[in-house]
């Protein structure tokens, strides 16, 4: 989108003053929250005026003053704050004119407690000392509640940072440290060097009770991490990860880390998982401090990945930004498929562009609704773009990028972004800049690929056929879409999506007496033939399932794939199996009964994500069906899972696969809840007592299943056992696995119990939402978290951040029963959720495709199981 309301929108300011440097004082005041500041801004003034505009919120500025360009001073007539459009309007004494003047503003605020701008964290230290820690987050617009300035993101600037803080205190900007005096009155005075131009959401600055360890050199620059005092322990980790994917990105993008010091800081209390601050990137305590031997396969791949991703940043994002928060999405996408290729890098055995693919399935659910939205809109006021923080942004955004890297080729993909960086590189972009580097790199008609994708929501299903007697492949496109026959669907909305297309860069392979061939086409128009040469064993469309499109085969083709899966298809193709059959479930094209004999030819399979995927259809099986039906069904489950946990047997093997000994925990946990097996449920008891008579002595994965067996299928005794672990939790995993299961018991007072701790001081407001949309999916208390929420909902929306509140209802997808479902629609009648309203919307609408599927399935699935 090119920007047109540049000059007409309330939102943006006038563009005859630009920032050229700001030198900024800040004095935190960790006991009474609040905070003085001063700021001496450079400024370019471009037309004579005698009118400031900037952005303030929440500031009381108490003084303005210019000095212009001949030197002299201008006092401000009037200081004139404007709470609804967050300006603040300076009157001049006199014009000012043409040239380079300085800004100078004197202003006080608050650290708040709602984890945006400069706010407060809180946590108990070793010594059980309640301790404070006042830090940052001003993406998007939330540097203006730290210091007045022109908050957006195409007025970039140089900025000179000083903290003042009470001695004993660290304190961390953007930059490395200059210098540090003692003021007459105790306080340290803290100077950091100037950092590069930069826009003003990416400034930070954080003052409190930290430790930092030291400096290891990544990409020639020292690399460290702060943390909340005595969780030293835990920094190796982020430390090795940090340095890999400084050096790695540096050679990717043929740029030099752009920082001239790089802090991972630890934060108590983060709204989101983590933020770019150049040189500064703040993150959940779960996010970076980590103890390796203590910990999950996931739980590391998430520290590593959610690491890479910040540090992918440095370049996407902070050296080159978006013009406006429009650009957002390709930010966020781009940094999201730097992740994974950084992370892979790191730790090629745990294959992650095949776990990946759960993350391609989550996009999808949400693109294949009538409410999904194009990745990129047009966004006119900011608080249009904070809906943009969503699946459809981060991970089918991701997917887009991977599906044209893998079409153009790696090496021509990397020459494009090294192309645009840059050209670019202390300036802002609009998307199509990238493609036309792309463009012009690969000679592919790249703009046309790519905004066949980003402007239009939806994803075709591909389908594949042999026509002329074998002959020809024939490649067919359609939108994909669920089936809701309990809505009345427009039927004028209906044939307008049907009539959408995509152009496809399809990637297929085919064999031919066992030699596999791969071959690139682009699919523009509803279809496309290609001729064969040679009679085909199998065809297999969107090969490594690098595409983001579903396939559909002939059922000829479909049963050539599926009998040879496990010999000819790597794990992510079969993957695509068994999620596309899903997906075929809830398009209402394949019945549940029908998805069972899918999955059961899958019991030889050996793969992690596979199995998740097969599990995770099962799971959604199980909700549909009580009584014997159920025990049937839990009879299947566990003639599908035990061979498969036999195989691996039940304790980890010196030397194996980390994906392996965590396919043993998802097999473990499955054959436990998913299969009500007594053996291992009893399993899970010996494990879990193991561990606690000897802590470190189960391995982490097996250890995980068993917690989640005990949550599952056990009573107050576990209950209070587990409140009283996560209280006392050695690391943020361990803390918030406990924390997790609380959410699984299947009994009324328990549920309660835990509903009430979820809005006292007991659970941090940064987890507590996670944790209540958990308990909306539990199988049978969802109902009553439902109803907690309901006569909760303004204590819920006051206490939360107000970002995880859509994230929160996420759970009411769950709740399909139909009188259940009636009630929460009717609730959305009249309570809104105004920051993520389309959001909301595809959740509601998804709770449809489910209430759909319980009355298409539930009675012939009970019939045949039964
Ligand atoms: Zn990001």
């Amino acid at each position: 989108m090119t920007d047109t309301s540049e000059s007409t929108s309330e939102h943006r300011l006038p563009r005859t003053i630009v920032p050229v440097r700001y030198e900024l004082t800040i004095e935190p005041d960790l006991v009474e929250f609040g905070f003085d500041g001063s700021s001496a801004a450079e400024i370019d003034v471009l037309e004579p005026t005698n009118r400031l505009v900037l952005n303030a919120i929440e500031l009381e500025v108490t003084k303005a003053w210019v000095i212009d360009p001949a030197g002299n001073r201008i006092e401000a007539d009037a200081i004139i704050p404007d709470a609804d459009t967050e300006r603040l309007t300076i009157d001049l004494g006199a014009q000012l004119a043409i040239g380079r003047a300085t800004l100078h503003t004197e202003f006080t605020g608050i650290l708040n407690d709602k984890l945006h701008g400069f706010y407060r964290s809180t946590f108990t230290d070793t010594d059980g000392n309640d301790q404070v820690i006042a830090t940052t987050q001003f993406e998007a617009t939330d540097a203006r509640r730290a210091f007045p300035c022109w908050d957006e993101p195409d007025f970039k600037a140089i900025f000179s940072v000083t903290l003042v803080v009470d001695e004993g205190l660290a304190a961390l900007s953007n930059a490395s440290e200059l210098s540090r005096s003692i003021r007459e009155d105790g306080k340290h005075v803290v100077a950091f060097a100037d950092t590069m131009k930069m826009s003003t959401y990416l400034v930070a600055f954080i003052v409190g009770p930290l430790d930092v360890t030291e400096p290891v050199i990544a990409n020639g620059k020292p690399l460290r991490v702060a943390y909340p005092r005595g969780k030293g322990h835990l920094t190796d980790y982020a430390l090795e990860v940090g340095r890999f994917c400084l050096e790695f990105f540096a050679d990717y993008y043929g740029i030099d880390y752009p920082g001239d010091k790089l802090d991972l800081v630890a934060v108590p209390d983060f709204a989101f998982g983590a933020m770019e601050n150049l040189g500064c990137v703040t993150f959940r305590e779960i996010l970076v401090l980590v103890d390796p031997a203590a910990a999950t396969q996931p739980e590391l791949q998430s520290v590593t990945d959610v690491i890479a991703h910040e540090l992918a940043h440095m370049w996407f994002g902070d050296l080159v930004t978006m013009k406006w928060w429009n650009g957002i999405w390709l930010n966020e996408a781009f940094a999201t498929f730097m992740e994974m290729l950084a992370t892979d890098a790191f730790r090629p055995e745990w294959d992650r562009w095949t776990t990946f693919g759960s993350s391609r399935t989550v996009a999808f659910d949400v693109d294949a609704l009538k409410t999904t939205r194009p990745i990129e809109f047009p966004v006119i006021s900011p608080e249009d773009a904070e809906g943009m923080f969503d699946v459809l942004t981060y991970e089918k955004g991701a997917a887009v990028v991977r599906m044209l890297e893998q079409y153009l080729g790696e090496d021509v993909f990397r020459q494009g972004i090294r192309a645009y960086l840059s050209a670019n590189a202390y300036g802002n972009t609009e998307t199509t800049d990238l493609w036309d580097a792309l463009e012009a790199e690969s000679g592919e008609p790249v703009r046309r690929i790519m905004d066949s994708w980003i402007f239009q929501g939806g994803f075709p299903v591909v389908e594949v056929d042999l026509v002329d007697e074998g002959s020809t492949l024939r490649f067919t496109q359609q939108r994909f879409g669920y089936a809701d026959d309990i809505g009345e669907g427009d039927p004028d909305v209906d044939a307008e999506l049907a009539t959408e297309q995509w152009v496809v860069p399809l990637i297929f392979s085919s064999a031919t007496d066992g030699n596999v061939n791969f071959e690139k086409v682009l699919l523009e128009g509803p279809s496309i033939d290609v001729d064969l040469f040679e009679r085909i064993d199998w065809v297999l469309v969107n090969t490594e399932g690098t595409g983001f499109y579903r396939a559909q085969y002939a059922p000829d083709l479909r049963e050539a794939l599926v009998s040879r899966a496990q010999e000819a298809l790597s794990p992510i193709e079969r993957y695509g199996l068994v999620d596309d059959a899903w997906a075929a479930v809830l398009a209402g094209d394949l019945s549940t009964v029908d998805f069972v004999h899918v999955v059961e030819r899958f019991s030889a399979e050996t793969d992690l994500s596979v199995w998740e995927r097969i599990i995770g259809g099962l799971v959604s099986i199980d909700r549909l069906v009580d009584g014997e039906a159920r025990e049937r069904l839990q009879a299947i489950v566990r003639d599908l899972v035990q061979p498969a946990l036999d195989r691996l047997g039940t304790e980890p093997i010196e030397g194996e696969r980390d994906l392996d000994r965590e396919l043993r925990g998802a097999l473990l946990d499955a054959l436990g809840i998913l299969g009500a097996d007594d053996g291992a449920r009893q399993l899970a008891r010996t494990l879990f007592e193991r561990s606690e008579a000897e802590p470190g002595s189960v391995d982490p994965s097996l250890l995980a299943a068993a917690i989640s067996i005990l949550a599952a299928t056990g009573g107050a005794e576990e209950f209070d056992r587990f409140v009283n672990r996560f209280e006392k939790a050695e690391t943020p995993q361990e803390r918030l696995r406990f924390l997790n299961v609380l959410a699984d018991f299947d009994d009324s007072a328990l549920m309660d119990r835990f509903l009430a701790m979820t809005i006292t001081d007991a659970v941090r407001t940064q987890d507590a939402p996670y944790v209540l949309r958990r308990c909306l999916s539990n199988r049978n208390q969802g109902p009553r978290a439902w109803t907690f929420v309901t006569e909760h909902w303004d204590t819920v929306n006051e206490r939360f951040p107000s970002n995880s509140i859509v994230r929160l209802l996420e759970g009411v997808r769950s709740l399909s029963k139909p009188d259940v479902a009636d009630s929460v629609f009717a609730f959305f009648e009249t309570h809104e959720v105004p920051q993520g309203d389309k959001t909301l919307a595809q959740h509601l609408e998804r709770l449809e495709v489910n209430v759909a599927l319980r009355a298409r399935e539930a009675p012939t699935l009970a019939a045949h199981l039964g």
